[in-house]
């Protein structure tokens, strides 16, 4: 045991440039969606190589449930879904008074199983929604294929892969509908609260900036600069409450300019784990292809049959040692509300439900120093030994 002090599952990185940046908006009056969030949509568009619509909004959540209204979701018809996912990528499906369909995941990346996929394929699919869990991408081109093939959408929840490479290209530029990250607290980069959508679809661009703010047809900022007389606004559908304000924006300029050393770090302390872990009974996550590139977001570890020591009391242990970890996910089909309302049975996601009971996410964030990294392996190593 040691009084060291408490080492958390996650932290934010703000520096003084994000700090300046935010006063600077407090200061400007400008509180609210306005110049920085502009910027921060053409900036994040050029980080991802230019071209591309991005819309911020004010969490993932809100990005996802626009771009599923943009592409037609609705009553009757079918999303497929992992049911290794946070319970958003379900939700809003719901939200739009569609049937979320759950499958299960691969047993190589815990992303999304493509034959799962294809196996839940009705009439009534309009939708598949991949999640790209930890910051691995999913298996893409077979995914965009199916949907080629079975005409319907697809949606990438990539809450966890900012900057994830796929085959070489960064989620968000790949043929997909639209694709939206997060800048909750503990992703990658973080504006508070906060994400990004992202389309090369103009009508689906188009839909989500009326929707992102009441169905109003010019948002805020473009009311008080057109030529238009300022009180002057167009409501032509129910939309939503989705802007991001500019105080959220002006974290994310100065986080998105740090992005690529972000990754560049937790690729470093990935591999520092994967190193020094080598030999334990646990296994550890892996990169699939070459010329991919991980995110990092989370670095999940499943103990093996043979570790001795049962996943719960593992984090006990890594808690009495100081050390905060954590569990991703809580499948879907475990959720009493999932579970009960599209009776989902634990048989029917072998792949998810072993993955739950044996993984623990160690922390990985670029606030750790090397004695944190250190003191993690020697908690490990002490508990499986
Ligand atoms: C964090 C997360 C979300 C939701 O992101 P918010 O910005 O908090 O709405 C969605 N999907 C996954 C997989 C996540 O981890």
């Amino acid at each position: 045991m040691t009084n060291r002090e408490f080492l958390p599952f996650a932290l934010p990185d703000l520096g003084q440039e994000e700090i300046d940046e935010v006063v600077d908006s407090l200061k400007s009056g400008w509180v609210t969606t306005g110049p920085k969030a502009k910027r921060f949509e053409s900036e994040f568009s050029e980080y991802l190589g230019g071209g591309l619509e991005c819309i911020a909004v004010n969490s993932a959540t809100s990005g996802l449930h626009l771009a599923l209204e943009a592409i037609g979701v609705g009553p009757g018809d079918e999303v497929i879904i992992p049911s290794y996912t946070f319970t958003a990528t379900a939700e809003v499906v719901r939200y739009l008074g569609a049937t979320p369909v759950f499958v299960d995941v691969s047993k190589c990346d815990f992303n999304i199983a493509v034959s799962g996929i294809e196996s839940a394929i009705t009439p009534n699919t309009k939708a598949v929604i991949p999640v790209h869990f930890a910051g691995q991408s999913c298996e893409m081109d077979e995914i965009l294929e199916l949907a080629k093939k079975h005409n319907f959408r697809v949606i990438e929840d990539a809450a966890h892969a900012l900057p994830t490479k796929y085959k070489s290209k960064l989620i968000g530029t790949l043929e997909s509908d639209a694709t939206v990250f997060s800048f909750y607290a503990n992703k990658t980069m973080t504006t508070g609260e906060g994400g990004m959508l992202v389309t090369r679809n103009p009508d689906i661009a188009a839909r989500c900036r009326i929707m992102r703010l009441h169905g109003i047809s010019k948002d805020a900022f473009d009311r008080y600069t057109s030529n238009k007389p300022a009180w002057f606004y167009e409501v032509v559908a129910p939309g939503y409450k989705y802007n991001m304000p500019d105080i959220a924006a002006s974290i994310g300029v100065h986080q998105l300019k740090r992005l690529t050393g972000f990754q560049k770090k937790r690729a470093e302390m990935a591999a520092f784990y994967s190193e020094k872990l080598k030999g334990l009974p646990l296994t550890l996550p892996h990169l699939m292809r070459e010329t991919d590139q991980h995110a990092w977001h989370l670095y999940p570890v499943l103990l093996d049959s043979d570790s001795q020591v049962p996943r719960d009391q593992f984090i006990e242990l890594m808690a009495e040692r100081g050390i905060g970890c954590s569990v991703h996910f809580i499948p879907l089909h475990l959720h009493p509300f999932w579970k009960e309302a599209y009776k989902l049975k634990q048989e029917e996601f072998p792949v998810s439900q072993r993955l739950y009971e044996n993984e623990v996410s160690l922390p990985l964030y670029t606030k750790m120093t090397e004695g944190d990294l250190e003191r993690v392996v020697e908690a490990v190593k002490e508990i499986l030994s």
